[in-house]
């Protein structure tokens, strides 16, 4: 009864997140593997609460899922990506893509395309410049209107990704019908490079079958540099993770943004 009351203090908590400004967005870059030029920015969600502090999106993104509160969030999500990538736009001068996570509750709702094509048109962002994160979890859902929707979204020229690539446990043939640009390789992999060869192997691996599908690939969770060394040799083509930045709030990109040489290329 303890855990069942927490749960639902938490969900009356969430209930009221959005209407209050509690949720903020933070931003980490995700740079090219070769120069450490900055290519795109993931947008990752945490939720401020007065009761209970910084929760992470590990904490909270299962329960809004089940409750469907995941829906309006997620709109507020992809709503406030855009319009942070166009600001962007103005300071900089060039295009930033921008990353958004989504679950995969989200891609049962019927209005999740015109969710996305409404925060597309209100921020005047490029398609071009949006990817959305998939995990493999959806993929297993494997019904048809997940197929029909990314179908939808690649016709209108958003990206698509597979984010957590090689923890899923499924079958490898949806990388061939469904119309996926980039693979994440999953950052328990990229974590032990230089000390298991084993996941070294892995990530060779999944680098070389992602290319040879046509398809890009990021290393996330890179935390020094001689992982960075490890994925230009193997021609990982962009990376992420704490070695670059780690995921900052707005205000802190923004400054990061202003003065870092590597974004002005
Ligand atoms: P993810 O999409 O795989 O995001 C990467 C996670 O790795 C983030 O955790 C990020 O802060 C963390 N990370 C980045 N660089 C490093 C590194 O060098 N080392 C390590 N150890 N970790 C690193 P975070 O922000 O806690 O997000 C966790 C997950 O929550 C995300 O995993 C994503 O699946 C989900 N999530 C985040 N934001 C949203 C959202 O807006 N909507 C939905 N549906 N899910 C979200
Ligand atoms: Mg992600
Ligand atoms: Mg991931």
């Amino acid at each position: 009864t303890e855990v069942s009351h927490e749960r639902l203090q938490m969900e009356s908590r969430l209930r009221r997140a959005l209407e209050l400004g509690e949720l903020e967005l933070f931003y980490q870059p995700i740079v090219h593997t070769d120069s450490g030029n900055l290519c795109a920015v993931e947008a990752l969600l945490r939720w401020n609460n007065p009761a209970m502090g910084m929760v992470m999106p590990d904490r909270f993104i299962p329960l809004a899922e089940e409750t469907g509160l995941i829906i309006p969030i997620g709109e507020w999500v992809l709503q406030e990506a855009c319009s942070a990538a166009m600001e962007w736009k103005d300071i900089t001068g060039r295009d930033i893509g921008i990353s958004v996570n989504v679950s995969p509750r989200q891609f049962r709702d019927p209005n999740f395309t015109n969710a996305v094509m409404r925060a597309l048109d209100q921020s005047g962002l490029d398609a071009e410049q949006l990817e959305l994160e998939i995990t493999e979890r959806l993929i297993l859902d494997n019904s048809i209107e997940t197929a029909e929707i990314l179908r939808q979204l690649d016709k209108e020229g958003i990206r698509l990704s597979v984010d957590d690539f090689g923890t899923g446990f499924s079958a490898l043939s949806y990388l061939k019908s469904y119309p996926f640009d980039t693979l994440k390789i999953d950052k328990s992999f990229v974590q032990d490079v230089m000390k298991e060869p084993e996941d070294a192997s892995l990530v060779r691996a999944i680098i070389n079958m992602a290319h040879s599908l046509g398809l890009r690939v990021i290393a996330e969770g890179v935390e020094d540099e001689p992982q960075t060394h490890f994925l230009k040799a193997e021609g990982c083509d962009f990376s992420q993770g704490y070695f670059y930045s780690r995921p900052l709030p707005a205000a802190d990109f923004e400054a990061w943004l202003k003065t870092n040489e590597r974004v002005q290329i």
